[in-house]
Formats: C-alpha cells, sequence, structure tokens
C-alpha cells in the first residue's frame, strides 16, 4: 500500500476560502487505508482497558465507532447542541469567530470510567479540549486523545494543555 497520507485529499477554500480541508472520505473508501488507521490505533489501546470510545460529530462517529467495537468497549457520541435526545450537559467554547456547544447525555459514562476521546482530526484544538472537558465533568478517566490528522501549524497541542494527544499523521 501507499503511504496513508496517500488517501488524505487537500480541497481549497472549504468550506470557506482560505481554509485547506482535509478530505479523509478516500481513507475511509479503501478497506486497506481504513485497516491501517484501525490496526495502528488497536495495537495502541488493545492493553489500556478501556470502556467507552467517545466520537466527536461527525467524522469522529466514523473512526470512533470502528475502533470502540474493534477494541471490545462501548460507543459514546459527543454532538452539537440540540441532536442528543436524553437529558444532558454541555460546553460553549471560543471559535475563531462566535463561540459552538457541544454535548453529552448526562448518563454517558459513572466515575471512574476509562474513556479513549477519538476525532478525525484537529486543528485549533477548541474541539477536542471542550470534549475533554465535559469527560471531566462526568468524572470519567481520560486515557487518551486520538486523531488520525494533526494540523500542527494551529497549534491544537498546545490549545489541549495537559491533555494528552496521539496523532498517526502531522502536517
Ligand atoms: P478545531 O476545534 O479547530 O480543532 O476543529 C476541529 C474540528 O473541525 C474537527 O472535528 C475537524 O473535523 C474539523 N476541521 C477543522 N479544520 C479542518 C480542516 N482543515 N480539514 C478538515 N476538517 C477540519
Amino acid at each position: 500500500m501507499s503511504s496513508l497520507s496517500d488517501y488524505i485529499r487537500d480541497i481549497p477554500d472549504f468550506p470557506k476560502k482560505g481554509i485547506i480541508f482535509k478530505d479523509i472520505t478516500p481513507l475511509l473508501k479503501s478497506h486497506q487505508a481504513f485497516s491501517t488507521v484501525m490496526n495502528t490505533l488497536y495495537e495502541l489501546y488493545k492493553n489500556k482497558k478501556i470502556d467507552y470510545v467517545a466520537g466527536i460529530e461527525s467524522r469522529g462517529f466514523i473512526i470512533g465507532s470502528a475502533l470502540a467495537n474493534k477494541l471490545g468497549a462501548g460507543f459514546v457520541p459527543i454532538r452539537k447542541k440540540g441532536k442528543l435526545p436524553y437529558k444532558t450537559i454541555s460546553l460553549t467554547y471560543d471559535l475563531e469567530y462566535g463561540s459552538d456547544t457541544i454535548e453529552i447525555h448526562e448518563d454517558a459514562f459513572a466515575p471512574g470510567d476509562r474513556v479513549l476521546l477519538v476525532d478525525d482530526l484537529i486543528a485549533t484544538g477548541g474541539t477536542l479540549k471542550a470534549a475533554a472537558e465535559l469527560i471531566g465533568k462526568l468524572d470519567a478517566n481520560l486515557i487518551d486523545i486520538a486523531v488520525v490528522v494533526e494540523l500542527c501549524f494551529l497549534k491544537g497541542r498546545e490549545t489541549l494543555g495537559s491533555y494528552p494527544l496521539y496523532s498517526l499523521l502531522t502536517y
């Protein structure tokens, strides 16, 4: 197989001018490339006693649910405001312009549950930091944060501060 980065497609000026969108659909479409991602993450976390993988809407659902199942763990969605049907706790965080709110079901975790947080990509890190804080609000134990792509020049790792981060591909 060619390198994993060959399956990440750059889309200039999407969703708005000046942004180079990292499109992971070619990676998902290739059984071999998607398997490489899953097997790498599985090997990293298989002995970490992960109870739940939490994935962020929406591409985090794809990576996270496949990984949860492979790890023998459950999957928990973290969603944009107003999408989850049961009682939620929420967190609002700043964007470059304005703010955004993410939510998790209030009974998603019991205190001490071992959680792996997953998304497709970290840019500024604001979304993952808010998700990590939500997990903390439920007193769960955040074991690691894993992403497929890290855009290093946006310094998301710095935004995360003391939260851990593993990335497969860096740009
Ligand atoms: P951030 O909070 O800035 O780290 O943004 C992370 C979220 O936005 C992730 O869920 C990504 O899927 C999405 N995102 C941000 N920038 C990009 C990009 N250049 N290409 C693809 N997805 C992006």
